[in-house]
């Protein structure tokens, strides 16, 4: 499932080609793929709209609109993949699990994959209207909104909550998933389910600091491909080559090669080192 890395690739590489760009009549092949409002005035109110610039909210891209927004969310498989004007040939993958095509003035668009169909798009008049139509409250994203002094203060708001279920809350912080979580709680020695009262505060530094290196790390690395992520030209990111703990079950740990264990925390598998995370 792509994560805040993961998506906040496809922005950097969607930005330059549809900014500016005027939506034409969308192209609805999978009704459930718009969300909000109604498909018929999500018909007639998408054309004409112009994207301003793209931006990120934890695991949403936000298409800023000249009036609105447009709220993209690729789930468990969701790929969106851009074709500009006169691009000869087929449609950039096969036709079977196209849910939505977004056309441009200019002849060029935007098309959305997903075999899984939990994707789905939401269009917003004004930022207000974010709770009405459906979607669940977000707490700051962790990449752009929340320093170290912030980060503590959020911890030091929840003291009862186990720490990787806490970081997976998007209500929290927005923008973790499972990958980059147990990466994180791995590099800083912490076990995930560790209550937040009992991290001390250099604990807590540290965590933060490893969120941090493990996100830049995955946005440098083009995110991770572990089944269907593909950036917004097809392309597969490589940070599942950096992995130390998840996916690795029975793998030696790369710091103290005992095996890497897998449990389910909160419902999400879970893969750490008993050994180095405590
Ligand atoms: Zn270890």
């Amino acid at each position: 499932m792509p994560e805040l890395p993961e998506v906040e690739v496809i922005r950097r590489e969607l930005a330059p080609l549809v900014c500016g760009k005027e939506f034409a009549a969308p192209v609805i092949h999978f009704p459930g793929v718009v969300h909000y409002p109604a498909l018929e005035l999500f018909r007639r109110l998408l054309p004409g709209r112009f994207i301003g610039e793209l931006g990120r909210r934890g695991k949403y891209l936000l298409f800023l609109l000249d009036r609105g927004m447009l709220l993209a969310h690729l789930r468990m498989t969701g790929r969106l993949i851009y074709r500009p004007a006169g691009a000869a040939g087929d449609l950039p993958l096969p036709p079977r699990h196209l849910r939505l095509e977004l056309p441009f003035a200019d002849g060029g668009a935007l098309y959305f994959y997903d075999s899984r169909k939990f994707g789905g798009f939401w269009l917003l008049e004004h930022p207000g209207e974010w709770e009405g139509a459906g979607l669940p409250s977000l707490g700051p994203d962790i990449w752009e909104e929340v320093d170290e002094a912030s980060f503590l203060a959020l911890l030091q708001a929840r003291p009862r909550a186990r720490i990787k279920p806490l970081l997976l809350d998007q209500g929290f912080v927005a923008g973790m998933g499972n990958i980059y979580t147990d990466e994180s709680l791995f590099r800083s020695g912490i076990h995930p389910c560790r209550r937040v009262s009992s991290l001390t505060e250099e604990e807590r530094r540290r965590l933060y600091r490893a969120i941090r290196e493990v996100l830049a790390e995955g946005i440098a690395c083009g995110g991770t491909t572990t089944r269907d992520y593909l950036d917004a030209r097809g392309a597969a990111g490589s940070f599942q080559e950096r992995l130390a703990v998840y996916g690795c079950k029975g793998e030696p740990c790369p710091c103290c090669g005992r095996p890497v264990e897998r449990t389910v925390t909160a419902g999400r598998g879970t893969y750490f080192c008993p050994h180095c995370q405590s």
